[in-house]
């Protein structure tokens, strides 16, 4: 089994935010679990430097364009690092493999015929990198995504038969319900489809910046044509000397925010019909997840970067909130003080006294020892990991990790309704004490192990203070999987205590 998980690749014209955070930490759950269940697994991120934008920023401030994005690409670099999301290869469209490829897609559409030359009119945002009709306009002339003028852009360009392929695109939603998903996206991508396609221009003329079409030197590929192809371009040289594309085309999941649905989930499949591709398996859009204390906001100025989030909290949190604030896939908002109150509550008490309480009980009671002892478990187990592997097969990441924390709140009922401290009192109920340490063993092992995609970090921490293999495979989650063990000592606090500064007025 294999499984390739991308996020876009996102416009250095702008920088990280909490947003493009949020699909690169989804993405990094996706490709840690994958590869949990022993998947081969490919996770691909990166960076789309031809944004008509890259180029008028960099005259703007007198500098050349490669150097200005080199600048900018040291930030987009960091974001995965610092989030700990572990992609397997990060690319800019400026690389040279990307552009080879692009040119050889594009000529591929050019070869089937369709694309036709004509005179382009219309209201451009540079923003959106996307022409729009009057209708489409806010009152004033204004991006209905930037809320920003637009630009009246009349030239010859190179044109896609986008409705031509109107049929086979109603053909693909109809064979294929979870093409998209969640499934009122899928509705909104097949209802575009459904209401007449136009077709769209895959050129731009006079901008130096960017892949020249093949045909015709003068103009260079539109941003989305150039874009969007990443997905297969990096598979032929991420691995130097090896072409990915027969492992990893098309189990392919594409991840992203709800502004660039159209042209993933329309323009996106018809290229590759044209282009003679196979098409993706899925494609996952989600919302977005606002932070709405303004006021906080405010006095912090840069709080939608989530580097300052992280030097806080650390990146699981960070990760871990992400996850659960908001269903994913849904839009919805949260705060920062719910990121402290999740840290607080759920992390630090929830989970992080659980680890504590557990290991010191087997360090008092039982010298630091951990045997097996026969009896009814603690929560049912196997059932965790089936809910956790069927909800993460439809990307539910927030249902997956709710799942869990079901388990560590039954975990902890079970602590008081055993009351360990009172069986410790009496010899005669030694095999009883022995069955609840070893069913909280159990128990936190496979919380840690289906936690792993969430966590990267404290997983292992909490099997280490189990003394238990770091092994992260899902076949732990079951009773039972807790080894005996010698010397465990009562564990430092997973989650301290973290004393925010307080909010200017
Ligand atoms: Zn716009």
């Amino acid at each position: 089994m294999r499984f390739y998980v991308t996020t876009p690749i996102y416009y250095v014209n702008s920088t990280p935010h909490i947003g493009h955070a949020y699909t690169t930490i989804a993405a990094d759950i996706l490709a840690r679990h994958h590869k949990q269940r022993g998947e081969e697994t490919f996770f691909l991120t990166g960076i789309d430097e031809h944004a008509s934008g890259v180029y008028r920023v960099a005259q703007e401030q007198g500098i050349d364009p490669h150097q200005y994005i080199d600048e900018i690409a040291v930030a987009w670099k960091e974001l995965p690092e610092r989030l700990n999301a572990r992609s397997d290869f990060f690319i800019r469209t400026s690389d040279e493999a990307h552009k080879r490829f692009v040119r050889e897609f594009v000529q591929r559409i050019y070869d089937n015929g369709d694309v036709y030359e004509d005179v382009y009119a219309g209201f451009y945002c540079v923003s959106c990198e996307a022409f729009y009709s009057e209708d489409e306009l806010l009152e004033g002339g204004l991006c209905p995504i930037h809320e920003r003028p637009t630009e009246w852009i009349e030239e010859k360009n190179y044109f896609f038969r986008l409705s031509a392929y109107q049929d086979k695109l109603l053909q693909l939603y109809d064979e294929r319900p979870d093409f998209v998903l969640p499934g009122f996206r899928y509705n909104e991508a097949r209802s575009f489809i459904a209401g007449g396609l136009r077709d769209f221009s895959i050129s731009r003329a006079g901008q130096p910046w960017g892949v020249p079409l093949p045909w015709d030197e003068s103009q260079v590929a539109y941003v989305w044509v150039d874009a969007l192809p990443n997905y297969l371009s990096a598979l032929t040289y991420a691995r130097p000397g090896e072409d990915l594309i027969p492992k990893f085309w098309p189990v392919v999941h594409h991840l992203m925010a709800k502004d660039i649905l159209r042209f993933h989930c329309v323009y996106w499949p018809a290229l590759l019909m044209s282009a003679g591709y196979d098409l993706p398996k899925q494609i996952f859009v989600h919302g977005y997840l606002l932070l709405e204390d303004k006021k906080i906001s405010k006095s912090r100025g840069n709080v939608v970067d989530p580097l300052p989030l992280i030097e806080t909290y650390g990146a699981d949190p960070i990760r871990f909130w992400c996850a659960r604030a908001i269903s994913f896939g849904q839009d919805g908002s949260s705060s920062l003080d719910a990121v402290h109150e999740r840290y607080e509550r759920e992390l630090g008490n929830d989970l992080g006294n659980l680890v504590s309480r557990t290991t010191a009980m087997i360090a008092r009671y039982r010298d630091g020892r951990l045997t097996r002892a026969e009896g009814p478990p603690a929560a049912d187990l196997g059932a965790l990991r089936a809910e956790l592997v069927e909800r993460l097969d439809r990307l539910d990441i927030t249902g997956a990790v709710d799942a869990v924390w079901q388990v560590v709140r039954r975990l902890n009922q079970y602590v008081e309704e055993t009351a360990p401290w009172q069986l410790a009192k009496d010899e005669a109920r030694a095999a009883e004490l022995d069955l609840v340490l070893a069913n909280l063993a159990d128990g936190l092992v496979a919380v840690a192990v289906a936690l792993a995609a969430y966590l990267p970090e404290t997983a292992p921490q909490i099997l280490e203070a189990l003394g238990q293999s770091t092994d992260l495979s899902l076949d732990r989650i079951r009773s039972g999987a807790a080894e005996p063990a010698e010397g465990i000592l009562p564990a430092e606090p997973l989650f301290p205590r973290i004393e925010l500064p307080t909010a200017a007025a």
